[in-house]
């Protein structure tokens, strides 16, 4: 809804609300609204303009005949709203008085009137032609309605609430007017549907948008548990991630490449390469998001620690080569050369020394 705030302080019964004549505008003031009443102009013109004055910022545009109802000539008539055309064609709704000012708009039947306890508000009709507009203006009355009900506490559902004109006519409560049954049955519509229409976007009103919450990382591990040089980093998300996006990086080494998703994309594995031994590294993981697209906050939470070059030597020599190494010889292995050719090089020697003591290595 688009609600436009423009009160017709010249209306003859809006100056009656401000200074009270009688009783049933003190009332109403007091009370609030206890229902809404439903008008189409039946009039075949949709403009805002029409009915509204003055202007407001270019959007309603002028009233050429000076015939709107903001002024005291119009006599004793005051609806609360109008919803029709703006200027650029587009449907809004202009609020002419608030909630609880008393109207005049159903007039009275044998047994009262409406005026004395319910709001009403006008469509301007375009001659009941266009589709697309009745379904504008069916959509834009919808909403004022749910506004009001939420901010009046109207059950719109509740019998007598929300009526056509027509209905407060069949209770007694209005005058002979037809509005706005014809238009809403050429298009499918009833003041039944519209009650219901309104009621599901008073429960939309009432339910609180839900904040997006972001996704979190809720394990980072290692696919092997001596944190080797080389390996992959399972990062494991709180829900099903979209796939697109994320940054892996470890300390502020270039970001990491390749990854697959597993778990219905809730676990992320990713390789890294090359890394120091003996080395502390940060994964700092950002830029992923959910399945909404709600982005991560930056996790830069866990940390490894590569492991000593010397372990793996000493784990080749101890499960593929065959070898018993005792701690003297892994501590020889610590204070020599970080590299694989140092290991190849340890190896030949060995097998060549064991080979003289009569004992076989593969080599
Ligand atoms: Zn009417």
């Amino acid at each position: 809804m688009r609600l436009i705030n423009i009160p017709f302080t010249e209306n003859i019964v809006y100056k009656r609300n401000i200074n009270p004549t009688d009783q049933r505008y003190i009332d109403f003031q007091r009370n609030g609204p206890k229902g809404i009443i439903v008008h189409d102009t039946s009039a075949g013109n949709p403009e805002l303009r029409r009915y509204v004055a003055p202007d407001f910022n270019g959007l309603i545009g002028r009233n050429q005949f000076n015939n709107h109802w903001n002024q005291a000539s119009v006599g004793e008539l005051l609806v609360h709203a109008w919803i029709g055309k703006l200027v650029d064609g587009s449907v809004a709704t202009v609020q002419a008085a608030p909630w609880n000012f008393r109207g005049l708009h159903v007039g009275s039947g044998t047994k009262g009137s409406y005026n004395n306890t319910h709001v009403g508000f006008e469509i301007c009709d375009d001659g009941y032609k266009d589709a697309n507009y009745f379904n504008a203006v069916y959509k834009e009355a919808v909403e004022l309605c749910a506004t009001i009900c939420k901010e009046w506490q109207l059950d719109p559902i509740r019998d007598g609430v929300i009526l056509g004109h027509y209905e407060a006519y069949q209770r007694g409560m209005g005058s002979n007017h037809n509005d706005p049954r014809i238009w809403f049955t050429k298009f499918g519509k009833s003041m039944n549907s519209f009650r219901s229409d309104v009621k599901k976007e008073l429960d939309k009103l009432h339910t609180p948008t839900p904040i997006p919450i972001a996704p979190v990382v809720v394990n980072v591990s290692l696919d092997n548990i001596i944190a080797d040089i080389n390996g992959n980093i399972i990062i494991t998300f709180n829900e099903p991630m979209n796939t697109t996006f994320g940054v892996v990086q470890l300390n502020n080494l270039p970001v990491l490449t390749g990854g697959l998703w597993s778990a219905n994309n809730t676990i992320f594995t990713i390789p890294y390469y090359n890394l120091s031994h003996s080395t502390e590294y940060m994964v700092n993981i950002s830029a992923f998001r959910n399945a909404s697209g709600i982005i991560m906050s930056v996790n830069n939470r866990n940390n490894f620690s590569t492991v000593h070059w010397a372990k793996p030597v000493r784990d080749y020599l101890i499960n593929t080569v065959g070898m018993v190494i005792n701690q003297e010889r892994y501590n020889d292995f610590c204070t020599r050369g970080e590299t694989m050719a140092f290991l190849q090089n340890y190896h030949k020697a060995l097998a060549t020394q064991l080979k003289r003591e009569g004992i076989n290595i593969p080599i």
